[in-house]
């Protein structure tokens, strides 16, 4: 049998949110998109990971509308993009997420990059929302140690989750040390490396071992270093395969040997290069 993982992380202010989501960026296609988050559903995922600009919150409301799940058991995530960025226009862009999801709060509501000289106003209004229960917990994503220091010296309600990008070649250790001093949970994006490194020789090594696959090891990896991760695939069996892993554990050695092809690699934008993404 599958064991699909279902462990849950305290955030901040106490809200539980699943460790691993699934991640929809990318998925531009109606239909394929409202399968795969289904399927995911329907095997046991409990947290769906989107932004404005992925252009199918339409599609995941209508997946969570079709799976029946009763609310309080899902965990969804949306994002302010760069343009709608500011403290009015982030109200208004998160009030049209919300109503493209369906939904009458969001789990968390991030901002999306850190734009200069707007992600502290964007910011603030994440906090508004939070504090008009209109979404459960604050984050940001993007956000490098001297934004998150930005942010923290004015915040009535420090961000409780931050989404970067962080997998094997990019283990982000000084920035995961930050976050833990100040109570921030790290969300990993691109936790696969889009594919990048599955097939590694230490990955497929370590996969043997434990009759994985390489997929299931890196997620593996991030869930027993403490991070979320929201791995994507519009793949049925690739979106099962990801999520069955609460049937084996990492050693200790292993832990660190993956940890150890850490190149300081990104497959996306650097953060201060936000206008790239
Ligand atoms: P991932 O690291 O999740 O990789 C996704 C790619 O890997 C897809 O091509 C998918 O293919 C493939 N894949 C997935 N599972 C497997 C598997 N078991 N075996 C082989 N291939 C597999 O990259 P993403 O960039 O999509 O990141 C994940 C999520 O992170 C996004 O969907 C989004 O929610 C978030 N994100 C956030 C960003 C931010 O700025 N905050 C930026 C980028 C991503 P296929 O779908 O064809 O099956």
């Amino acid at each position: 049998m599958d064991l699909i993982y279902q462990k849950q992380v305290t955030l901040a202010n106490g809200r539980m949110m699943p460790q691993l989501g699934l991640g929809v960026y990318k998925m531009t296609n109606p239909e394929e998109t409202l399968s795969a988050i289904t399927y995911a559903l329907e095997v046991g995922y409990r947290a769906i990971d989107t932004a404005a600009i992925y252009e199918n919150e339409e599609e995941t409301g209508e997946a969570i509308v079709y799976s029946g799940i009763p609310r309080d058991q899902l965990f969804i995530t949306s994002k302010v993009w760069n343009t709608d960025q500011g403290y009015d226009e982030t109200l208004r862009a998160f009030e049209k997420s919300l109503k493209k999801l369906k939904l009458d709060y969001l789990d968390l509501y991030l901002t999306h990059w850190p734009v200069a000289g707007k992600y502290q106003d964007t910011y603030k209004a994440i906090e508004r929302l939070y504090e008009e229960k209109l979404i459960r917990a604050t984050g940001v994503s993007n956000h490098h140690i001297h934004h998150l220091e930005e942010i923290l010296a004015r915040a009535a309600v420090p961000p409780m989750v931050n989404q970067i990008e962080l997998h094997p070649l990019l283990t982000q250790v000084p920035l995961r040390s930050f976050c833990q001093q100040h109570g921030i949970q790290i969300t990993s994006w691109s936790p696969l490396a889009r594919g990048r490194i599955l097939s590694d020789e230490t990955l497929v090594e370590i996969g043997r071992a434990h009759g994985k696959t390489p997929a299931q090891v890196i997620i593996r990896w991030h869930l027993q270093n403490g991070l979320l991760a929201i791995p994507k695939s519009v793949t049925k069996e690739r979106i099962k395969e990801n999520a069955s892993i609460a049937d084996f554990a990492l050693t200790q050695e292993e832990m660190l040997r993956i940890g150890a092809l850490n190149k300081n690699e990104r497959t996306g934008t650097n953060p201060e290069k936000y206008d790239e993404a």
